[in-house]
């Protein structure tokens, strides 16, 4: 893909900067070029299976079904928060003597902030949290443009990235925009999702009041767990067994349930 990173929402790709521009939003015909693109890619590569587009006949129907599946993309904002997160990070530390990376060091650890033993020492999901959460404390220094930014995407992440919204969500975008234009980064496909997808998101996909988290991988793999326990606990019994198709309900009724009363 020669390093080019194509939004999957828009016909946004990150060769492109952080601008106003609306770009055109992903149709069908786009979402059936990109997977004959992937065939191409995977074609003769024995670790993955080509993409079979050629074999099917009904396109119209194809096309329906990816307009549907690209429906249900959700936003992954853990992918969004270290992304953007560990990027800024980055831009800061470049900029910092040894004495204040010694000095920040010695901070992480008080906070019991560790970098993944894997992916270069970047850091994972709760470390990131809480990198977000510290900022301020984590002796940074005060006027580089990228700390500035990491604060606003703060902002950003307290207001939309929960469960549950905080304060003018729509703001905290504006002024992380705004920031991170003025800070010189290249605009990666993930600040770019950020600023010109989240709100269309929320507004079109989301209930009122309900964050990005509430639909996150975490939230998904929590859902995915309970399902199995209920399952087991509760229901379980073999495929041939003629209440099986009732024992399935069952569990997502119970499930569904669950997940009604944590909601309300
Ligand atoms: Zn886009």
């Amino acid at each position: 893909m020669n390093g080019r990173h194509p939004c999957i929402w828009c016909t946004w790709d990150n060769r492109r900067g952080l601008d106003s521009v609306q770009w055109e939003e992903r149709s069908s015909a786009h979402h059936l070029e990109m997977f004959q693109n992937l065939q191409d890619m995977y074609q003769g590569d024995s670790k993955n299976h080509a993409i079979d587009c050629d074999g099917i006949e009904d396109r119209q129907a194809l096309n329906v079904w990816l307009v549907d599946f690209m429906q249900m993309f959700n936003l992954p904002e853990l992918h969004l928060l270290l992304g953007i997160g560990q990027k800024l990070y980055d831009a800061i530390l470049i900029t910092m003597s040894e004495d204040e990376k010694e000095h920040h060091e010695a901070i992480l650890k008080k906070l019991n902030i560790h970098r993944s033993a894997y992916h270069g020492g970047a850091f994972e999901g709760n470390a990131m949290r809480k990198i977000t959460k510290e900022v301020l404390e984590l002796g940074f220094p005060k006027s580089n443009s990228s700390y500035i930014t990491l604060v606003k995407f703060r902002c950003v992440v307290d207001s939309c990235f929960g469960k549950h919204i905080k304060g003018d969500f729509k703001m905290a975008i504006y002024h992380f925009e705004q920031t991170f234009k003025q800070s010189g980064l290249s605009c990666s496909t993930k600040v770019h999702v950020l600023c010109r997808h989240l709100i269309p998101f929320s507004t079109k996909h989301l209930p009122d009041g309900m964050g990005l988290g509430s639909v996150s991988e975490q939230a998904f793999e929590s859902a995915l767990s309970r399902f199995g326990r209920v399952w087991e606990t509760r229901y379980k019994c073999q495929e041939e067994n003629e209440k099986f198709p009732e024992c399935l309900l069952n569990t997502v009724s119970d499930v569904n349930f669950v997940n009604f009363i944590n909601k309300s």
